[in-house]
């Protein structure tokens, strides 16, 4: 059967590359011209751990390819995974607008049976209206059904989840579209998970939003232990032993960010609201989400009173480690309160900061961006840690500290060891710790 993946950003790719590994023949396709002919010729526009090798070697193969031809794509395909994005709304819904537009595309090339499989993460009921849109606006009387399976990949380990899944989710309402989607995961089939359609769309909205919502109990427990004698390592080491809360998403840092969990806690808030379910509780974690910056940031102001003027190197970008990604990230919204208090930022990313020059160029004697880590100390009035890059971790700390004017560190994502660092002349504040 043809596969065709439709949006080849971070999910889109890693599922056509991933899926062309299982032995299927594959097409990618996205309204981005630019991306298909970088990725055609194996050059992968973002940075994901073993993505190139794994386009390449399909590219190869001959079991993938990327196509700008939409239409061509969609009336080859048996089936088409729909992978376009579902962005925050001002109001927190999701804006379905990208999914409804390749509904009409795929209704313009309904010429046989497809299936046509979300793989987007979209509000429950969201396959109700690619129906209507796909019925209302075929112009053949061709069969279709419609899918959901939820993708779980987390970006800077995306090609591992999907090559090797948890489990996979698969949402039908007939025989044809559960045959096609088993056969497709055939390798999987212990780990398969068949619902409705509704049951798997809210999997991943209630999945996402109970990580969510983790981060945050763990950073609200964290605010406790500053005020307090306890370590917030160790009180989260301590649940964790607990089989039924699992040690897992207990870091407390400065919040979750990237472009799922803040969009889908507050999507499926407004889900709710609008079925007239209560959904304080996941309103109360996004809250407390948003204040973690702010708390962040005053805890910089503690070590430096004034910022007017203080230099400070930034290090890290991107939402997590081992991504380009800074969708979200609280790197923004911390650069964007240090900035406006008048401080000057020297920032140092391995991969973010191509991303974040397009948010914040560079400004003289204000904002700069480093190549290492070493020269973003240079002269820095306090250095703060906001990704938890393993290259952070084995900084050589005597050299930062002979090239900082004051050895101060903030450490966002408590990358190292308050004993160590104190020891070796560092004031230091973490989260959650002393
Ligand atoms: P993305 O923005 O990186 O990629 C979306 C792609 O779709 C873009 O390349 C865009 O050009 C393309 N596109 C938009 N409209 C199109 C159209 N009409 N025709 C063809 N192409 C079109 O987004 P992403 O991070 O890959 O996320 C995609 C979806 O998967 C979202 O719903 C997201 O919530 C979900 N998801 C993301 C992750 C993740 O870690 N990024 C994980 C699981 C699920």
């Amino acid at each position: 059967m043809n596969i065709a993946v439709i949006g080849t950003g971070y999910v889109g790719l890693v599922t056509a590359a991933g899926l062309a590994e299982f032995g299927h023949k594959v097409v990618g396709t996205d309204k981005d011209f630019e991306k298909i002919s970088k990725v055609s010729q194996g050059i992968v526009p973002i940075y994901e751990p073993g993505l190139d090798e794994l386009i390449m070697s399909n590219l190869k193969k001959g079991n993938l390819v990327f196509s700008t031809d939409l239409d061509k794509t969609i009336a080859e395909a048996d089936i088409i995974f729909v992978c376009v994005g579902t962005p925050q709304r001002d109001d927190g819904s999701a804006d379905m607008s990208q999914i409804e537009e390749v509904s009409r595309q795929i209704a313009r090339n309904l010429n046989r049976y497809k299936l046509v499989v979300e793989k987007s993460t979209v509000p429950v009921k969201t396959s109700f209206w690619i129906k209507r849109t796909i019925s209302l606006h075929k112009k053949t009387d061709q069969e279709f059904d419609v899918a959901s399976n939820p993708e779980f990949l987390r970006e800077g380990s995306a090609v591992s989840d999907f090559l090797n899944p948890d489990r996979i989710i698969v949402g039908v309402e007939t025989q044809r579209a559960r045959d096609i989607l088993c056969g497709i995961y055939a390798k999987f089939r212990e780990r398969l998970l068949v619902t409705n359609i509704d049951t798997a769309e809210l999997i991943k909205h209630a999945s996402n939003s109970f990580l969510a919502m983790k981060i945050s109990y763990i950073n609200l427990i964290s605010n406790i232990c500053e005020k307090t004698d306890a370590n917030v390592e160790q009180v989260a080491e301590g649940m964790g032993l607990d089989p039924r809360i699992g040690g897992r998403f207990l870091k407390a840092g400065i919040g979750y960010g990237g472009s799922c969990f803040p969009k889908d806690i507050k999507a499926l808030a407004r889900i709710g609201e609008e079925l007239g379910v209560d959904m304080s509780l996941l309103k109360e974690a996004d809250r407390i989400n948003a204040e973690r910056v702010r708390i962040f940031v005053d805890k910089i102001k503690q070590a430096l009173w004034i910022l007017k003027d203080k230099q400070i190197a930034v290090l890290g970008l991107a939402f997590k480690p081992e991504t380009d990604d800074i969708r979200e990230a609280p790197s923004i919204r911390v650069i964007r309160s240090l900035l406006q208090e008048g401080a000057r930022l020297r920032l140092c990313d391995p991969q973010a900061s191509d991303n974040m020059k397009q948010l914040y160029p560079e400004e003289p004697d204000r904002l700069r961006y480093c190549a290492s880590p070493y020269d973003a100390a240079e002269k820095a009035n306090a250095m703060v840690i906001l990704t938890e890059w393993d290259d952070f971790a084995k900084l050589d700390l005597k050299r930062i500290k002979e090239a900082m004017a004051n050895p101060i560190i903030v450490d966002g994502r408590n990358v190292f060891s308050p004993e160590a660092v104190k020891k070796l002349g560092f004031e230091y504040y973490s989260i959650g710790r002393k």
